[in-house]
């Protein structure tokens, strides 16, 4: 198909084209969505696994256009990773959430999703610092989750990042913990202060074996100080698993569905009594 010449799209299948203009569409859409308002963020509560009290909060993206309707981030993160949009949707994302974080009473935990594309781009420790000054949150209240995928090229420069955005005071989570592998070098390479254990092993957790997988996770959390958080926690059930298995904090859809902002801060401040 190399050297078809003019003639490279004759076995292009039209199922394929249409996957592709499919593909185009989000993008063009994707693009018009920052400039037209569309995206929203929603907070969902992350708990203390034993006294339930809140720790902190997840920024999670939303996105609603006119005609497509709620497009889940799971549709077209991976497309804004791909086209580079990640940056300027990253950057809306983290300058949103910090202003938020900002007024909420007392000094709770901001969690943003950070893609390994931005980590791999030059610029983010700036705009870290940048966000941070002009909306005055604290920077030993925001914590970054990255995933192993923004660990596995072992890129200098983004243990550089880590460790610069550490310094100031930023922490970092290690994001659904146990889907990639050979998950176990990074823990010791880089500046872990959390790990996440993905859902699908909290789903699982009636399983002794996916039992035993946890506990382990969070042996190994411990024995490298770094807080363990389970993911997607739904049921009394589990919670009692993962809390036995040594997990400290636990997030999912028991204590709390992500929330829109102001509901978000509308019930920390019921809880501040302010
Ligand atoms: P994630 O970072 O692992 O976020 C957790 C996902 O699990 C969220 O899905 C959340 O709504 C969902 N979840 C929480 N508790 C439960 C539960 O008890 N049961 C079930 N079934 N699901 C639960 P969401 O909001 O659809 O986000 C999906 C993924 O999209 C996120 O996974 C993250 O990888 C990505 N994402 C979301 N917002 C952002 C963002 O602002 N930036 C970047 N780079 N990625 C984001
Ligand atoms: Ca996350
Ligand atoms: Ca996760
Ligand atoms: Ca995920």
């Amino acid at each position: 198909a190399k050297d078809s010449g003019r003639d490279g799209y004759r076995f292009y299948h039209p199922a394929m084209g249409q996957a592709a203009s499919g593909r185009q569409r989000l993008e063009l859409d994707l693009r018009g969505a920052l400039a037209r308002d569309q995206f929203e963020l929603h907070y969902q509560p992350v708990v203390d696994a034993r006294s339930l009290a809140i720790t902190g909060f997840e920024a999670l993206i939303r996105w609603t256009h006119p005609t497509r309707g709620r497009v889940p981030p799971d549709a077209f993160i991976p497309v804004a990773e791909e086209t580079g949009l990640i940056v300027p949707v990253g950057e809306w994302v983290l300058r949103n959430a910090c202003e938020e974080a900002a007024r909420w009473p007392g000094d709770m935990r901001l969690a943003v999703n950070v893609s390994a594309v931005q980590l791999m781009r030059p610029g983010l420790v700036e705009g870290v610092v940048a966000t941070l000054a002009a909306t005055g949150l604290h920077a030993g209240r925001l914590e970054l989750e990255i995933t192993e995928t923004a660990l596995l090229r072992d890129n200098p420069a983004v243990l550089a990042c880590l460790h610069e955005l550490r310094g100031l005071g930023v922490r970092f989570a290690l994001d659904d913990f146990g889907t990639g592998y050979s998950s176990l070098s990074y823990l010791r390479r880089f500046p872990l202060d959390r790990i996440k254990i993905d859902r699908s092993f909290v789903e699982a957790v009636d399983d002794p074996g996916t039992a035993a997988i946890v506990g382990a996770i969070a042996g190994l959390g411990a024995s490298l100080g770094a807080a363990v958080t389970a993911e997607g926690v739904e049921t009394e059930r589990q919670l009692h698993a993962v809390r036995l298995s040594g997990c400290g904090e636990a997030q999912g859809y028991l204590f709390g569905k992500p929330l829109p902002a102001a509901e978000a801060a509308a019930f920390l401040r019921r809880k501040a009594g302010t």
